[in-house]
């Protein structure tokens, strides 16, 4: 697939500075193949999959076509949705930055008629609208387009899927004769090329191959994993690859709250997106994870279709999706742009069939992998701190503590002694005293979700539980404690896991069956862990309750 600099392709400095400055380094094959006939005049028509690059192909000939002296629309841009519309206006926004005088705004329903008619009068040269917003500024004479340059049509599938038709048709016999014709889309059913045939001359057509960019550079590999397993497991992938920015897909809402919740009580970095969330805060959220504000967003399919977001190391499949297509869909997020990116699904039980299924009739590859044991994570996250170390040290990037440093040497201490106890000290590695159990020394021992950049040097279990098939009942080697918390104030079994694997940073494994009653609940720990859980939870909060938990024995 061809590919070319931007600066081969007969753009203004202003827009090579502007692309220069978003961190493109090529234009992508879709960009270089319609860009060219698009500043001749030409009318397009362009295929190509999600995530290669069309909002900047047709914005910057957009731009480029724009008189900014002319205070009137003259470029038109039809989306889907809101969302897309937002996000359409944000890149042409970045991409005409560095050009005088040019203004864009995006226009849809659910926002009031008199902000965007202000944007229009204040002479918006272009303008990104959904189909039905642009018709009743049309109709109501707010948007006029006697002076329209170019009229484009992005996700032309999509908007005919949700019924746009006869808008987009109304809107288009209101553009004068002269303008120039875009369709860009992802696949070209039937319904468009009527469209294309009534609304082109004699059109460019482009069509770039998908499997171009389905073969990024994304490992794909699934995960045989119990169900009560999956929050274990997904947090030591997390912590073994060092992940940092990534989406969690769930399959229901409640499924997003609750892992949201477990996520953030064991100390990283979440929010949510689901379809109860309203929008503003849904705007909110996804912002913030652009700016890498949190590291992991939980959502549901329907949450994060049509979200832009690149620049993913990971997508976790934490349910399955429902098919191939949703599977290629929410991968897709990762490993864009040339960039690598992993993909991991968990399946449990019969699971495994379903997602055979979709790999036979999908054409995936993907593969099994293990959840890696604790000893594994240790071992990553020393490699991860000697690396770190290393390139400190071989940049030169750190402020010098001679006197510091000359002054310990003085002592008498050997250098090698010195290194060791400040990487000691780095790792919180200070000796923790034995304190017994003490369930009414609130605010004492207060647990907090320790800083994940800092190894933990404690015991391991025995067995990573993983390997380990479901338990039943009770076990030998757990003991019951008794938590002041219950039914009554909303507490799940695994919130109280979440709790309790959060704030002492062991393993979800060391808490066995769990009995919810109605203000408390009876908690299986394991024996060897037990103190540990008693000293850390109590003076935590939970569900509004201040935690006190005792042996169940003593709670009578
Ligand atoms: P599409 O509309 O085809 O689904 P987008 O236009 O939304 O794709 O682009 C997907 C992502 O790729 C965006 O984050 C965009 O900023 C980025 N991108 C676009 N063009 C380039 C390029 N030439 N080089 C690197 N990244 C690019
Ligand atoms: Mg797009």
């Amino acid at each position: 697939m061809e590919k070319r600099p931007f600066n081969e392709l007969g753009l203004s400095s202003e827009v090579l500075k502007a692309v220069d400055k978003l961190g493109f380094e090529e234009a992508s094959p879709i960009q270089t193949a319609v860009i060219p006939p698009l500043l001749e005049g030409r009318d397009v028509v362009g295929q190509s999959a999600t995530g290669s690059g069309k909002t900047a192909a047709f914005a910057i000939p957009a731009i480029e076509a724009i008189n900014p002296k002319l205070k009137r629309v003259q470029v038109l841009i039809l989306c889907p949705t809101r969302e897309l519309a937002v996000q359409v206006a944000e890149e042409v926004n970045k991409l005409a930055s560095f050009k005088r005088g040019i203004m864009e705004v995006p226009i849809y329903g659910g926002q009031p008629y008199d902000r965007q008619i202000r944007a229009l009068k204040a002479g918006s040269q272009i303008v990104i609208g959904t189909p039905g917003r642009v018709m009743d500024h049309m109709e109501r004479g707010t948007l006029r387009l006697d002076d329209l340059r170019m009229v484009i049509l992005d996700e032309c599938d999509r908007m005919l899927d949700m019924g746009f038709r006869d808008d987009i048709e109304t809107v288009m016999a209101g553009t004068p004769p002269g303008r120039q014709s875009l369709f860009f889309s992802a696949t070209m059913p039937p319904a468009i090329r009527g469209l294309i045939k009534r609304y082109t001359h004699d059109p460019v057509e482009v069509r770039i191959k998908a499997h171009a960019k389905n073969a990024p550079r994304v490992e794909q590999v699934y995960f045989e994993v119990q169900r009560r397993a999956k929050v274990e497991a997904l947090t030591r992938l997390i912590d073994r690859y060092d992940f940092r920015h990534g989406i969690v897909f769930c399959s229901t809402k409640i499924m997003v709250d609750e892992l949201d919740e477990q996520l953030h009580a064991r100390g990283y970095q979440t929010d949510r997106l689901h379809g109860d969330i309203s929008q503003a805060q849904r705007n909110r959220v996804t912002e913030k994870f652009k700016r890498k504000g949190f590291e992991f967003l939980i959502a549901t399919d329907v949450a994060a279709r049509g979200l832009d977001i690149d620049d993913l190391e990971v997508v976790f499949n934490f349910d399955l999706p429902n098919d191939a297509e949703d599977y290629t869909h929410r991968i897709g997020r990762t490993g864009r742009a040339g960039k690598s990116g992993q993909a991991f699904t968990f399946v449990s039980n019969r699971e495994i069939y379903k997602l055979q299924a979709m790999i036979r009739h999908g054409r995936l590859k993907i593969h099994r992998g293990r959840i890696p044991s604790i000893d594994e994570i240790e071992e990553a996250r020393e490699d991860q701190f000697f690396e770190k170390l290393r390139t400190t040290l071989e940049t030169g990037e750190f402020a010098r503590q001679d006197r510091l440093i000359d002054r310990l040497l003085e002592q008498g201490f050997a250098s090698t002694d010195i290194s060791a106890a400040l990487i000691h000290l780095m790792h919180g590695g200070v000796k923790e005293p034995a304190v017994e159990p003490t369930p009414h020394a609130t605010g004492q021992g207060r647990g907090k979700p320790g800083d994940r950049e800092a190894p933990q040097f404690r015991d391991k279990p025995q067995q990573p539980a993983f390997d380990r098939p479901g338990r039943t009942g009770r076990e030998q080697g757990f003991v019951t404690l008794f938590f002041n918390v219950g039914r009554k104030h909303a507490a799940k079994p695994g919130d109280i896991v979440g709790k309790i694997a959060g704030v002492t940073r062991l393993p979800a494994q060391i808490v066995g069956a769990i009995d919810l009653k109605q203000r408390h609940s009876l908690v299986d720990v394991s024996e060897q862990y037990a103190d540990d859980v008693l000293q850390k939870l109590a003076g935590v909060r939970m569900r509004g309750v201040t935690l006190q938990p005792v042996p169940a024995q003593e709670a009578g």
